[in-house]
């Protein structure tokens, strides 16, 4: 709906708070669902993202959602799909050539942005589309490559920890006095 579509813009900071916070949680349903298989969740979630992000954004499921980067304005709206934008053919008022009586998607994406925190990133080029991903739940791919990354880092720090501790060992003072031992 666009009407809804204006509104998600014009409140670009409360719904990136909300999406940050529901990112959180699904990487937090991370060991769920792997238990459960990613191949099973699949469906029901991408359902759910479909009806929820379709009511508020008119989201045509790409699968590698830029919202939170386009100030909550989904650049598949725009009838060139264009992933970085907008293009040389913004009319006066910011509407669009091809539908001269939309906004252009990415005139309201810099209103957006500009609500948002360090201006929502949308300076950062975006790659193009990837259509094989399309009708795939963004937000099951988000998390779990949230979930993933986070693993990654424990991993990291805990391997760094393990490779010091032998370094750290071999230069303690020789003089380092030790403790005395227990009484039996
Ligand atoms: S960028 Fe993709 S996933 Fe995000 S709202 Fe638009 S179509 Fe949906």
């Amino acid at each position: 709906m666009y009407r809804v579509r204006l509104f998600a813009v014009r409140h670009a900071r409360r719904f990136e708070w909300l999406y940050g916070r529901f990112e959180a949680f699904m990487a937090a349903c991370d060991p769920l669902f792997s238990r459960l298989g990613y191949a099973r969740v699949e469906r029901p979630v991408a359902f759910v993202e479909r009806l929820t992000k379709g009511f508020l954004f008119d989201c045509r499921m790409c699968g590698q959602c830029a919202l939170s980067s386009t100030g909550m304005s989904c650049p598949m709206n725009c009838p060139k799909q264009l992933r970085n934008g907008p293009c040389g053919g913004v009319r006066a008022g910011g509407y669009c050539e091809v539908i001269p009586e939309m906004r252009c998607v990415w005139t309201l994406a810099w209103e957006g942005a500009a609500r948002m925190r360090n201006g929502g990133g949308i300076h950062e080029v975006a790659p193009p589309v990837d259509r094989s991903l399309e009708g795939t739940s963004s937000w099951l791919r988000a998390s779990r490559e949230k979930a993933a990354a986070r693993r990654e880092a424990r991993e990291a720090g805990r391997t760094a920890l393990a490779r010091a501790y032998p370094g750290a060992r071999a230069s303690e003072p020789a003089t380092a006095p030790l403790a005395d031992e227990p009484a039996r």
